[in-house]
């Protein structure tokens, strides 16, 4: 296996450690065992068709509606990957003493599955994905596979179950994909996997986060850290989230959408819950700005939205040709201290939060230590760089515009 097909391109300096452990595990001098191989993909229809749920349908609202079939593939350390299966969607077994459930060797992706307006299929940039989800796996312990049989096999699964779970009939609706693999083996011995299951299935999800007011945010307070300097805050492994929610619930309780979470004694800003955030400004100098959160720190999760974002702005928000004022896009830190200032020198233009699940999220209110920000939407329901930025993604994972982020997936009903 080529070593430029892992190598992360986009996921520099945060994870440079785990992309070494990654080629080494790669590459390594470890006995010859089976690499995951999409073209080993064996197929079993389900005999009990489910039945597809109106869009109104509240079990939407629960995200458990599974599709026909999932993938499943499963990981020794003594002989590699088997032979992958599409199967009937359905409960794993698990031994009690398996390790995923004692000490969190679980990792995770997020994506959709969009039906365009062209009628066709479309995955946004499933490459990306596929590489993190190495990443991720890496630095929790479970098994290597190359990024590319990942994404063969994510393709076979929304090809067979696309055409019934995601019809023609609804244009601009998704499907949310969630591959994750999991230590899957028995025994509670503290250590690495022995054995692991990789599974891919494919879930109805609501529409989440497009609230006209906008999204409210609570800062995280002092004692609450989401990730840290040298952490696994890069990596979508289960157990960075779970120890999240305690916070969650209480935001929710107050009102508020999200946690936005700050790092350090200098309130640095990170994250907004599982999405990046960006605000635009205006410098004391008088230059617009858009500025997120950089890699560099193993704090951020380099999202595939974010990602987007910055070369798309790059390319066409440097100019002014959009129609809209040009401005400057950085990756840097900034504190809760510069919103603020921002905020009260009237210099703050807009904010929002992006990721898959949430999508392009303009943010209208910041709480910081019990004192309500306002943040500007100078286009009603969303500033005018978000509205902008959303359309062009949407424009590209819906077929109406042709990018190469937009990947069309033939369907073939036929198993
Ligand atoms: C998944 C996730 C994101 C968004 O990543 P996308 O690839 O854009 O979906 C951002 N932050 C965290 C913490 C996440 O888990």
């Amino acid at each position: 296996m080529a070593p430029s097909a892992v190598t992360p391109t986009g996921i520099e300096p945060a994870s440079a450690l785990t992309a070494a452990a990654v080629s080494q595990k790669l590459n390594g001098s470890a006995p010859a065992l089976r690499p995951l191989d999409a073209s080993k993909l064996t197929f079993s229809r389900t005999t009990a068709p489910m039945t597809v749920p109106e869009l109104d349908d509240p079990i939407i609202k629960t995200s458990s509606q599974g599709t026909d079939h999932m993938i499943t593939c499963k990981w020794t350390d003594t002989s590699g990957w088997e032979a992958p299966e599409l199967r009937p969607y359905g409960n794993l077994s698990l031994a009690p003493t398996a390790s995923v459930l004692h000490y969190s060797t679980e990792c995770f992706e997020g994506m959709k599955l969009y039906r365009g307006y062209d009628g066709k299929l479309r995955l946004f940039r499933p490459d990306a994905n596929c590489k993190r989800m190495l990443i991720s796996a890496t630095r929790i312990s479970l098994p290597a596979f190359d990024p590319e049989q990942l994404e063969i096999l994510i393709k076979q699964l929304v090809a067979i179950d696309g055409e019934k779970w995601l019809p023609k009939s609804r244009p601009g609706h998704f499907l949310y994909l969630r591959p994750a693999m999991i230590g899957s083996g028995a025994g509670l011995g503290v250590g690495a996997p022995k054995e692991a299951t990789l599974f891919v299935i494919a879930i109805f999800m609501p529409v989440i986060g497009s609230s006209p007011q906008g999204m409210k945010l609570l800062a995280s307070r002092e004692n609450e850290v989401r990730a840290w300097l040298n952490g696994t805050g890069y990596a979508k492994i289960g157990g960075n989230y779970g120890p999240t929610l305690m916070a969650n619930s209480e935001a929710q309780s107050r009102g508020y959408d999200q946690i936005l979470w700050l790092y350090g004694e200098d309130a640095r800003v990170t994250e907004a819950g599982a999405s990046n955030f960006f605000v635009i400004w205006r410098t004391r100098e008088g230059k617009l700005q858009m500025i997120t959160a950089p890699l560099g720190d193993k704090i951020i999760l380099d999202g595939v939205t974010r990602r987007s974002i910055l070369q798309l702005s790059r390319e066409r928000l440097a100019d002014g040709k959009s129609g809209l004022e040009a401005i400057e896009v950085v990756e840097r830190n900034f504190t809760m201290g510069d919103v603020a200032e921002a905020i009260s020198e009237g210099r703050m233009v807009e904010a929002f939060a992006a990721g898959t699940a949430y999508f392009v999220c303009p943010v209208s209110e910041i709480n910081f230590k019990n004192q309500a920000l306002s943040i500007p939407m100078a286009g009603g329901e969303s500033g005018e760089y978000a509205a902008m930025i959303k359309q062009w993604l949407v424009n590209i994972m819906y077929g109406k515009e042709d990018h190469g982020f937009g990947i069309v997936v033939e369907e073939k009903n036929e198993l």
